[in-house]
């Protein structure tokens, strides 16, 4: 591992400053994602800006019309919390489904948002395009864990189960850079690679997640998030669902589905959405919607199983819904 500098930062701003000062500094949370990926050389900052120290930057608090989440707390706080446990079922079973207890101990809400891809050549001796190089190897390669959606000039899918269900809940991220704090939508903070955007997310160079929050839920709203692995636990996602409907009386009057595991970003089903609103959920509904959840999907030579299994999930997740 190279020797590098730690520096611990007591605001955000102190952390946008150190960072924005050296182009090759890393901001660290947990450490969780970006310790691994040191060691492996795959990032090689030579100075690291500890977000930990950030007085406020971790907790949770009820505030009008919404709560809001310090990016620094821990997944297993948030996990814990009984606002989070109250509103936010469907975040806590993303959580509870993510890596190991003891990681997410020390892993943060914002780290996990933020974390890098979890693509084999990414991660391996490769110089795959997300790294800098001039194609994914993924794409003729081993493509078995890849994405279905979205890919091309980049093929990973993002590793986060929390982001599926921030974004099926509709949360909104703060972000601090040296021109202040700007607010966006969880939809705006996820891009595709694109171009020379070779990135998952819209953080500039020196921007720090500040914080993450979530709008009440409304009446009449039911979620659920479910996530398929190839062992029981302690997997990443081959595919994973976070749905909410919002129903008054038997209809359905507002449906977010969204799909991890399966594209560079978290993925909105939209035809599928499209085929929940203003229905009933019976059994004609979910069949129809799950067959649509694919509509669109582009699998690699490896990968094809991923369309049967989520039409499976979306089928799972809103026969539980309707129960
Ligand atoms: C064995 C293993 C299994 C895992 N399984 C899963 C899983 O199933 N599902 C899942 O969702 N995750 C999984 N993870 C990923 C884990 O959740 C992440 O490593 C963790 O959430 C990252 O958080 P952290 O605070 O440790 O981030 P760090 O490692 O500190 O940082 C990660 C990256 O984000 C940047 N960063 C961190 N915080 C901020 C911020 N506030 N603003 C801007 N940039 C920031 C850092 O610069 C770095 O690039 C797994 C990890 C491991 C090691």
């Amino acid at each position: 591992m190279q020797a590098f500098e730690h520096v611990d930062a007591m605001t955000a701003r102190e952390a946008v400053q150190l960072l924005a000062t050296d182009p090759q500094a890393r901001a660290i949370a947990g450490g969780t994602d970006l310790i691994p990926e040191m060691r492996l050389g795959v990032r090689c900052p030579d100075r690291l800006v500890n977000l930990k120290t950030i007085r406020d930057a971790s907790g949770i608090q009820e505030l009008d019309g919404y709560v809001q989440i310090g990016a620094l707390t821990p997944l297993s706080d948030v996990a814990q919390h009984p606002l989070i446990q109250s509103k936010f079922p469907c975040l806590v079973q993303a959580i509870l489904d993510a890596a190991s207890p003891q990681i997410r101990n020390l892993a943060t809400l914002g780290g996990n948002l933020c974390q890098d891809s979890r693509c084999w050549y990414f991660r391996g001796p490769f110089h795959c395009w997300l790294k800098g190089g001039t194609y994914c190897n993924a794409e003729h390669g081993d493509n078995r864990h890849q994405a279905i959606f979205g890919g091309g000039p980049c093929f990973t899918v993002h590793p986060s189960d929390p982001a599926t269900a921030l974004l099926a809940l509709r949360a909104r991220l703060g972000v601090i850079g040296l021109d202040g704090e700007r607010n966006l939508s969880i939809a705006q903070f996820f891009v595709l690679p694109h171009d020379n955007h070779r990135s998952l997310n819209c953080l500039q160079p020196g921007e720090v997640l500040n914080r993450i929050d979530l709008p009440w839920p409304a009446s009449g709203e039911r979620a659920i998030f479910l996530k398929a692995m190839d062992r029981a636990a302690f997997s990443f996602a081959l595919a994973s669902i976070a749905c909410v409907l919002k129903l008054e009386g038997e209809r359905i009057n507002s449906a977010r589905v969204v799909l991890g595991g399966v594209a560079p970003i978290p993925w909105r089903a939209n035809a599928c959405e499209r085929a929940l609103i203003g229905q009933t959920l019976n059994d004609k509904t979910i069949k129809q919607a799950a067959d649509l959840a694919t509509r669109g999907a582009r699998p690699l030579a490896m990968n094809g199983y991923k369309l049967p299994l989520v039409r499976a999930l979306v089928e799972r997740a809103l026969d539980q819904l309707a129960s």
